[in-house]
């Protein structure tokens, strides 16, 4: 049989079961994936799902061999294919729908030189073999993953037995830590990245590219300013877990932290629904709006294919707390500052001050606010976000609100952070 004729096979669902040449085969959880040499990463061109809600077989062709680990997440049931750093030169819309056991899948950059792919499952499912083959007979590279169903109960024993997965590499700092020179550290967090897209709009546009070139621009105009020092979580398309962000921003002694988003409401009849929202975090969320948007801003993790049960839990400590009431203050103080600007020169929502639970700005001793910066899913909202002239004047509006946080804060206003 000739590969291209296997292939329709799977495509028409009639999916053949250990087909593929044994010998090449690697096991999955074989060992983790080990970095590619050189700077020309293999290349991921196309993708494809056949068979049913028994058997599902995942095919994704490569442009040379690439060694992979993968491994299962529960809750909700998911897939994680490790890999090295690939390009991913797939069709638009790869990975939104599905077949059989996938429901969708997600891919992209999860640290240097380490690429993911996060497949959902409909349910619980076994990895009954993940391999990649050599290119052949005129054929690319191809990873195959054969999913399973099983039970759930099968599914929690298998997932005890696997060696726990590692956890997602703590990202370093773009830079170590820079001299402390005495200007306030300014952490500019743009949302999402590799594998979690965020929202995206009907038109294709990724909130996780949209808020990294608004950060970007931000950046800039803090350090062209010359008062602050600034740095990004993420200054490239990858994923950084929640709590990494937040460990950077407290590793490095960060005076305020703005995390930089883009919501999105999927209904129809509210595409009307725009403008600029300023969260700050609170236990109860200030409306229900808020609390969804919370909700799901703390999935990154989930979607990016982190264990979420190996997080550690965060420590509980009445100093913490002490401190928090007063980082509280200050997140506040810097959000109507910022609104305040934004009214300027932005479209706020009508209700632009909100708070909800956002896993991101629980840094108890950093102020930290996070900026929706407006609707993909509203069309004005959207063509704004995408110019360059939005995007610069609404940087500058936001640069003002930090001058004014940090000219109040440092004229009295409330107790500055030790050493200023
Ligand atoms: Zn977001």
């Amino acid at each position: 049989m000739t590969i291209r004729a296997r292939d329709l096979i799977i495509l028409a669902g009639l999916l053949l079961m250990g087909a593929e040449t044994a010998s090449s085969a690697e096991r999955a959880n074989a060992r983790p994936p080990a970095p590619q040499a050189g700077n020309a990463h293999p290349v991921a061109t196309d993708t494809r799902v056949g068979g049913d809600d028994a058997q599902t077989r995942f095919v994704m062709d490569f442009s040379q061999k690439v060694d992979l680990r993968a491994f299962t997440l529960a809750d909700p049931y998911r897939v994680v294919i490790d890999l090295p750093q690939v390009t991913f030169n797939l069709p638009p819309k790869a990975g939104e729908t599905g077949r059989g056991l996938v429901k969708a899948f997600r891919f992209g950059l999860v640290m240097q030189g380490g690429s993911r792919i996060v497949v959902d499952a409909t349910g619980p499912v076994r990895v009954d073999k993940a391999f990649v083959l050599e290119p052949a007979d005129g054929q690319p590279a191809r990873l195959v993953l054969d999913l399973v169903s099983i039970d759930r109960t099968s599914f929690m024993r298998n997932l005890a037995l696997e060696a726990k997965p590692r956890r997602t590499p703590e990202t370093k700092p773009a830079e170590a830590k820079r001299s402390d020179d005495g200007r306030p550290l300014i952490v500019i967090d743009p949302g999402h990245g590799g594998p979690d897209t965020g929202t995206i709009a009907a038109s294709g546009e990724m909130e996780k590219t949209i808020v990294l070139d608004f950060a970007q621009a931000l950046a800039e105009k803090l350090e062209r300013s010359g008062k602050y020092r600034v740095t990004m979580t993420r200054s490239d398309d990858r994923f950084v877990a929640l709590g990494e962000r937040v460990r950077m921003a407290r590793a490095q002694g960060a005076a305020l932290f703005v995390s930089i988003h883009a919501d999105a409401l999927a209904s129809r009849r509210e595409t009307d629904v725009r403008g600029a929202t300023v969260y700050t975090v609170s236990d109860t969320a200030s409306d229900d709006e808020a609390a969804r948007l919370a909700e799901d801003e703390n999935k990154a993790d989930a979607i990016a294919g982190v264990d979420l049960s190996s997080e550690p839990e965060e420590v509980a400590d009445i100093l913490i707390d002490l401190t928090q009431r007063e980082t509280k203050n200050f997140s506040a103080h810097f959000a109507r500052a910022a609104v305040g600007e934004l009214k300027r020169t932005a479209t706020l929502h009508k209700h632009p001050l909100k708070s909800a639970g956002f896993k991101v700005l629980k840094a108890p001793d950093v102020p930290s606010v996070l900026i929706e910066l407006g609707y993909v899913s509203n069309r004005q909202d959207l063509k704004l976000m995408t110019s360059d002239a939005w995007r610069a004047r609404t940087a500058d509006a936001l640069a003002q609100a930090v001058n004014t946080f940090f000219s109040t804060r440092l004229a009295g206003s409330g107790p500055a952070r030790s050493g200023n």
